[in-house]
């Protein structure tokens, strides 16, 4: 069974302003499918991460998958990992300012508040509970996923709107 790649959905459709609910079994053939299909939709769009919703399903899982990439030239590896039900456990006071872009809101940028630590926990694909501590870029990239869950995308939290700059002069300044 080969993993499709998804139409991804565009700030303005329903599903991106709704909570989502929880996923009743991470171990589902269905929940494997749609993992394995968000992440071939991820890494095709050059992103870094993917919350369900952005393939227009309204459950509670989204991928964590940071590597470098035109989008993200500093970003660290890691494997993608899929999770399930997450929950943000506690968080550093501490907030770090950084870049952000939307796979559902192309050609834009902008600067977000994040907290730098957080603790989180998720179900995995094989049913279990993880629990651990994110820290900076994939922090970052947790607290944006979980937002897209939650009906909120980054441009919510973006405190000085000036900051906006297009995809094209982001990569002629920023990068
Ligand atoms: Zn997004």
């Amino acid at each position: 069974m080969r993993a499709r790649i998804l139409p991804i959905t565009q700030l303005g459709e329903p599903v991106l302003r709704k909570v989502s609910r929880p996923v009743r079994s991470a171990t589902s053939p269905a929940i494997r499918r749609l993992v394995a299909d968000m992440i071939v939709t991820m890494k095709k769009a050059k992103g870094v991460g993917i919350a369900a919703p952005q393939v227009g399903v309204g459950r509670r899982l989204f991928v964590v998958a940071p590597q470098p990439s035109a989008r993200y030239p500093h970003a660290p590896t890691m494997a993608p990992v899929a999770m399930i039900n997450p929950r943000l456990v506690s968080h550093s006071k501490e907030t770090v300012t950084g870049w952000e872009g939307c796979l559902s809101i192309p050609g834009l940028r902008g600067r977000v508040p994040r907290y730098k630590t957080v603790d989180i926990e998720f179900t995995g694909l094989d049913g279990r509970r993880y629990r651990g501590q994110l820290k900076n870029f994939v922090a970052r990239i947790f607290q944006h996923e979980f937002d897209h869950i939650n009906g909120r995308v980054y441009v919510d939290r973006v405190p000085d709107t000036r900051t906006f700059i297009t995809e094209r002069e982001y990569r002629r300044r920023v990068r």
